[in-house]
């Protein structure tokens, strides 16, 4: 257990991933990142990857495709990897909200005869939106699950909103601000049970810790590759089918990149049995390029231990934060029971706003503000150190107290 400054730089020279680090782009003068849950770091060999990419293009035209036209199925099986999938069953392309929607309605058109929606009133706005607009157009009743903002859904209390009237439960796998986890093997059974399928926004946890989609009986997932994956901003999105469904679900989009012998160009729509059916158009190969090295450090480091130094991380940042912020008017707005917490760990502060805008300014962190009050931390597991989040409590520490929370304990740490 580190329980000084020293101790996290023991555990930092004692760290199996450490060596990870140098995978990203990382100004050693520069704040501390703790914002990689909104957008993850550059990784260093993605500039000269995506002008591999740009100098195929100069210089072999179209024929360069040949190249490139795999890569939602290349990507995506990588992906696979670090979510528990078997190859086949992700695939790259669009955005996440994009295929949110293309996966809600083939789940709904699957499942004609019922009339509700599961979802969770404290989702992510997007997951709440799309589930809103389809619930609008195809008079649909929303159910909404009891559900924590802090702790998340507890699987006990979905039991009370699962009838075998429900079609879709659609919920995130990770919290986007306390960072609460599902039980994605419950909540998988439960649906199950009445017959309802699942979809899952994992956006907030592909990358972070395993989700082990097939072993959990997962029908749907989708997620983003911005955060955790470092795909780069307005990277192309994955989505999972899980293998059985690929055949007999429809999406809504009948685009020709899903079409069986795309290149003869057939009279009518005839999508080929395999994941590749829910692709829409010609996918954003620049974007997928930078998807693919992202990949490489997580898929070299493996997702079993990435979610333990993530595990740690948040471990370490939640006991500073109850040592060092709580005295000065903090709260730990994450789930209290580790195994429960995600990759980031969310604080609540009357003066949240003020310390992450100060710490900016300073040059000291990048953490996150989310209205009304919540600070979030991410655990990067590849590219955070442990005196990084010994350091971050520290700055968070002294801002709070000059911003004029109770003056701070006086600490024998030193903060850099
Ligand atoms: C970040 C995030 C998204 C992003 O959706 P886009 O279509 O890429 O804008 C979606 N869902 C969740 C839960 C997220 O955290």
């Amino acid at each position: 257990m580190i329980t000084d400054r020293a101790g996290a730089l023991a555990a930092d020279s004692a760290d199996p991933l450490a060596g990870f680090r140098d995978h990203y782009a990382i100004d050693p003068a520069g704040p501390l990142y703790f914002d990689g849950n909104s957008l993850g770091r550059l990784p260093a060999a993605t500039p000269a990857r995506v002008a591999e990419v740009l100098a195929e293009w100069g210089s072999m035209l179209v024929g360069a495709w040949d190249r490139w036209i795999d890569m939602p199925e290349r990507v995506g099986d990588r992906i696979g990897t670090l979510v528990g999938a078997s190859p086949g069953e992700v695939r790259v392309g669009d955005s996440t909200t994009v295929n949110l929607y293309k996966l809600a309605v083939a789940a709904l058109d699957a499942r004609a005869d019922r009339r509700v929606v599961v979802t969770d009133a404290h989702d992510f706005p997007t997951v709440r939106y799309v589930i809103e607009g389809l619930a609008d157009a195809r008079r649909l009743e929303v159910r909404h699950v009891a559900s924590d903002p802090v702790e998340g859904i507890d699987p006990d209390a979905l039991g009370d909103a699962l009838a075998p009237d429900v079609a879709l439960v659609c919920l995130s796998g990770a919290n986007y601000r306390s960072g609460a986890r599902l039980d994605l093997p419950a909540v998988s059974a439960l649906a199950r049970d009445v017959g309802a399928m699942t979809l899952f926004d994992l956006s907030h946890a592909a990358g972070a810790f395993p989700v082990g989609l097939d072993a959990a009986g997962v029908d749907l997932a989708v997620g983003c590759c911005y955060k955790y994956l470092c795909g780069g901003p307005g990277a192309p999105a994955w989505q999972y089918v899980r293998a059985g469904l690929h055949a007999s679900l429809r999406q809504p989009i009948w685009g020709w990149w899903g079409q069986a012998e795309q290149f003869s160009m057939g009279p009518s729509y005839d999508p080929v049995p395999s994941a590749t059916r829910f692709l829409a158009g010609t996918p954003a190969v620049l974007g997928m390029v930078a998807v693919d090295s992202g990949l490489d450090a997580l898929c070299g480091a493996g997702i079993e231990a990435v979610g333990e130094k993530t595990a740690a991380l948040v471990g370490l940042l939640a006991r500073r934060a109850a040592e060092r912020l709580v005295p000065l008017g903090a709260r730990v707005a994450s789930p209290t029971d580790p195994p429960r917490r995600g990759g980031h760990l969310a604080l609540s502060h009357p003066l949240a706003r003020e310390a992450v805008a100060a710490l900016a300014e300073r040059g000291l962190l990048i953490a996150d503000f989310r209205p009304p009050d919540v600070l979030r931390l991410s655990a990067v597991a590849l590219s955070t150190r442990y005196v990084d989040a010994w350091d971050a409590l520290e700055h968070i520490a002294g801002v709070l107290g000059e911003l004029g929370a109770p003056a701070p304990a006086p600490s024998d740490a030193t903060s850099s």
